[in-house]
């Protein structure tokens, strides 16, 4: 069985920012804090976002967490539908595709948490592709996130599971280097925005403008030997 892990933002839609808008909300919700501090976000996981937002305010996330994520997460779907996002060039027709074979499974690793996951791919009526994967809730470390989802995955399929068969598709270097951290190949995408270069100096298996291109793409994963 191959088993796929598709990474969210910048690989599967783009939100328009609707993450950090409703982060900041919620930062100004319950901190009353306006100015954030300027955090980088693509590739890495809310848990390390949160850290290092509320590094600055020497906010415990031990004790705020709680009632940070239920903040972020009812502010959420207000701040999608306000942002304008949109699900990304070809992936439903990949997706659509994938369904149909019977030897392949599809799942997640991102850095959101699982309940922001949910929310993000319901509202862009992807939810009902993926079967499991590895969340962003717990930990900073991308490659955890990564290794949370081959794990997940070996729970859902059992023996039908196969670690010498896996792809992470992801639009950043971090992704690249998740996969590489579980032994699984990558197709890195250009659609989240990080400059080609920057993802080719990283060496995926394979590098796509974005998922339009199917054919390269099922060609590539499925072709190549185990
Ligand atoms: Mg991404």
């Amino acid at each position: 069985m191959w088993t796929l892990f598709f990474d969210i933002d910048g690989t599967l839609i783009k939100t328009g920012g609707a993450g950090m808008s409703a982060i900041a909300m919620a930062m100004m919700e319950l901190f009353g804090i306006e100015e954030l501090p300027n955090v980088r976000v693509q590739g890495r996981t809310d848990y390390a976002i949160i850290e290092d937002l509320f590094r600055p305010f020497s906010i415990d996330v031990d004790e705020n967490i709680y009632e940070f994520k239920r903040a972020y997460w009812a502010l959420l779907p207000a701040s999608l539908d306000e942002c304008g996002g949109a699900v990304l060039p070809g992936v439903f027709e990949l997706l659509e595709l994938l369904l149909t074979r019977n030897d392949v499974a599809v799942g997640i690793v991102t850095g959101n948490t699982s309940r922001s996951a949910a929310i993000k791919l319901s509202h862009f009526g992807l939810d009902s592709y993926f079967r499991f994967g590895g969340y962003g809730d717990h930990d900073a470390d991308r490659n955890k996130v990564a290794s949370l989802a081959k794990q997940s995955a070996f729970e859902c399929l059992g023996e039908q599971f196969n670690p010498e068969k896996m792809w992470v598709i992801g639009d950043t270097p971090n992704d690249i280097c998740c996969a590489r951290s579980i032994g699984s190949k990558v197709v890195a995408l250009e659609t989240g925005g990080c400059e080609s270069e920057e993802l080719r100096e990283a060496n995926p298996d394979l590098l796509l403008s974005s998922l339009a291109e199917n054919e390269a793409f099922v060609k590539h994963v499925f072709g190549s030997p185990t």
